[in-house]
């Protein structure tokens, strides 16, 4: 699969990690696999973990803390 972004590299399966500044809090969710091109480094998610870190956000909305690091293997 060719990269999007420089259509040039190649996606290569990784796993990255995920930031997200929702309204009152910061989310850091590591070891999320996805995709990403060995040229310009860009990163690709898959519809499947979009829509589980989609889900693990709505669930953290819930609760009253100011910063949440979690790892996604686990939270998945
Ligand atoms: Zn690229």
């Amino acid at each position: 699969m060719k990269c999007l972004s420089c259509k040039y590299g190649d996606m290569k399966e990784a796993k990255t990690t995920y930031f997200a500044q929702l309204n009152h809090c910061y989310v850091i969710i590591e070891n999320v696999p996805c995709l990403k091109c060995d040229q310009c480094g860009d990163e690709f998610f898959a519809a499947s973990v979009a829509e589980k870190i989609d889900s693990i956000l709505d669930s953290l909305e819930k609760i009253a803390s100011k910063i949440f690091i979690m790892d996604y293997t686990t939270a998945a």
